[in-house]
């Protein structure tokens, strides 16, 4: 029998880099299974919102604490290629990529609990075989030993039109400028926040796509793939 080794990848970086399209991508073209920890974070903050759990623009934590412990969040493969992230039996996909969780999601990652409890289940999501998990900490905290680490940076502007292209087209009428002010504040708290701040790990690939298509993000990536783990893509 052939045994698969079990190699993770780390894609850390800023906001709105790219990095779950990156990491999409080359969980297609190697077969690596991908997963998106900023989604975690942005489902457990839907369900403090939808709960009357941020209220006078504050986070109501001695509510939420408890009620992680019913919170059924995972991801399901409807088998085209995509995944996307249930609540129970509810794909909440859509409404964690709303302006209003982007707004929320910084403040309460930052919380070591809910930290805690969105690095238990990757853990537990990620037991065996080839992963590409993407986020803030991935790399630094998350899976300090994967075998390959990425940092994703791009300039503000080119991050900023980005998203604002994401939003627009689900028809999302937020501004340019609020996309950009959402960006600099999570950039901000991301970074200086006590628990697992936003950093590139010292062994991390810097990876600055500001000027880079798709696929010669794809080049790039098979050359290293290839010269780290003999793998062709
Ligand atoms: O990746 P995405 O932009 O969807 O992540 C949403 C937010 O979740 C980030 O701005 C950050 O506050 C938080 N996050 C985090 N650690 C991760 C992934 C995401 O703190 N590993």
């Amino acid at each position: 029998m052939i045994t698969v080794p079990d190699i993770i990848i780390a894609v850390d970086g800023w906001s709105s880099t790219g990095k779950s399209t990156f990491a999409k991508l080359v969980a297609k073209q190697f077969g690596f299974l991908y997963l998106d920890s900023g989604a975690m974070y942005r489902g457990v903050t839907l369900h403090a919102l939808e709960n009357g759990m941020i209220s006078g623009g504050a986070v109501d934590e001695a509510a939420l604490e408890p009620a992680l412990a019913g919170l059924d969040l995972h991801f399901e493969r409807p088998g085209d290629g995509s995944t996307r992230l249930f609540c129970g039996s509810r794909d909440i996909e859509k409404e964690i990529r709303t302006m209003e969780v982007s707004g929320w999601v910084s403040p309460i990652s930052a919380i070591p609990f809910v930290r805690r409890w969105v690095d238990e289940r990757l853990h537990s999501f990620s037991e065996k075989g080839r992963v590409i998990m993407d986020g803030r900490d991935i790399g630094t905290t998350v899976f300090p030993n994967a075998e390959l680490k990425i940092f994703m940076t791009a300039s503000d502007e080119v991050r900023a039109q980005r998203r604002f292209d994401e939003l627009a087209a689900k028809g999302d009428p937020t501004s340019f400028e609020d996309v950009m002010k959402n960006l600099k504040e999570r950039d901000y708290i991301d970074s200086h926040r006590e628990t697992s701040p936003l950093r590139r790990a010292e062994d991390a690939f810097e990876l600055d796509n500001s000027d880079m298509t798709l696929h010669e993000e794809l080049v790039w990536i098979q050359g290293l793939m290839q010269g780290r783990f003999g793998i062709l893509g």
